[in-house]
């Protein structure tokens, strides 16, 4: 290891680890076996959130999924943060127990357009009886050249058979030219569940769930598992994209008004053409002008970094809890690296 320049300890327990010269918090907690929750590692998740309780840190660029106000309050983020003294830090959210993670051959076993743009995708693992995960994490799937793309359940654990939602990127190696070509009966080799984005069940406040494009999809497996449920707490769902067309599974999601409590939907267009009778413009803007009090939610927001990033102060101005707005932007995935999960 390069010289060490500061010490980090976890507030409230008995770990520390030491930081060499230019290393960022995250990779020295991983490099001395320390479990920080973490995603991307590329500062655009939010996951490696943490609370600086002593210390100080800074950013070669600041990071896009810490807002300014977070920074002020104390909060860095471990994967881009340096030292700059040592610290003592708290992790903003505890790890969840999540089911532990396993590499599964997983069997196609449909592949249907659900829009002109977005693929809908069931596979079957059939290893497994059951594929536990919790609603909100998501899956890899392994490239030939071992990277590793990831993509977001959207359905709820039980059985062994799993829903995604997936965009295609123009030439895209998986969205567009893999995905064009599967076939029922082709083989996947993927990791999951992956990801720390989840649902939270004990924040029972009402929810407020915004998605842009197929951000949807986490959010979707999240209330497939509140269906029919009696302590359902309300619920509103702002989901933005670009076009009329690009609203995929809108017959399901008006039949969700009967199961769930006090459901509230309110798809926002942001090139919508004139015909559009809805709401138009940003999806996070629509919240704000509905909402002017968001200290009572529990918020989750998933899809484009940049809704995520615009979306968390005008919340936060708005009384939302920083501590409370859980997010999964879904950034280009990381090249290369697809994890070890033995
Ligand atoms: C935790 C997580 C969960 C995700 N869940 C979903 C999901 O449920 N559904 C879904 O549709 N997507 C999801 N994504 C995004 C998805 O992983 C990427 O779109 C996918 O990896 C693209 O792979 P590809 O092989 O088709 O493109 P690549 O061959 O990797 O890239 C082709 C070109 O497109 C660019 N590109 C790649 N991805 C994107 C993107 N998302 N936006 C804009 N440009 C891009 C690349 O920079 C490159 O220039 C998720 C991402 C993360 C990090």
């Amino acid at each position: 290891m390069a010289q060490v320049a500061h010490r980090v300890r976890i507030a409230e327990s008995s770990q520390a680890f030491e930081v060499a010269a230019g290393e960022t918090i995250l990779a020295a907690a991983l490099r001395s076996n320390v479990d920080l929750a973490h995603d991307c590692q590329l500062g655009g998740c939010g996951t490696c959130r943490i609370r600086l309780l002593e210390g100080a840190v800074a950013y070669d660029e600041f990071p896009l999924a810490l807002t300014p106000e977070e920074e002020a309050a104390g909060y860095a983020l471990a994967c881009q943060a340096r030292p700059r003294s040592d610290l003592v830090i708290r992790p903003a959210r505890a790890l969840a127990e999540a089911p532990e993670p396993a590499r599964h051959a997983a069997v196609v076993r449909a592949v249907m357009p659900a829009s002109p743009l977005v693929t809908r995708l069931v596979l079957d693992i059939p290893a497994v009886e059951r594929v536990d995960f919790l609603p909100g994490q998501h899956m890899n799937v392994i490239m030939p050249d071992g990277g590793a793309r990831s993509f977001s359940m959207a359905s709820k654990p039980g059985g062994n058979r799993v829903d995604f939602h997936i965009r295609r990127v123009e030439r895209g190696a998986f969205t567009d030219l893999r995905l064009s070509c599967l076939r029922p009966g082709d083989v996947l080799e993927v990791d999951l569940p992956l990801g720390a984005f989840h649902f939270h069940a004990e924040d029972d406040r009402p929810l407020l769930l915004v998605a842009t494009g197929t951000g949807l999809a986490p959010l979707k497996s999240m209330l497939d598992a509140l269906m029919d449920d009696p302590d359902c707490p309300p619920v509103s769902l702002y989901w933005g994209t670009r076009t009329a067309a690009d609203l995929y599974i809108r017959d399901e999601i008006a039949a969700w008004k009967s199961r769930l409590y006090e459901f509230n939907y309110v798809p926002v267009l942001s090139r919508a053409d004139a015909a559009w009778p809805g709401r138009r413009g940003h999806v996070q803007d629509a919240v704000t002008t509905d909402l002017t009090d968001l200290s009572e939610h529990a918020i989750y927001l998933c899809g484009s970094p940049e809704m995520i990033a615009s979306a968390k102060p005008s919340f936060i101005a708005r009384g939302a809890s920083i501590e409370r707005i859980y997010s999964e932007g879904f950034l280009l995935n990381n090249r290369g690296t697809s994890r070890s999960v033995d």
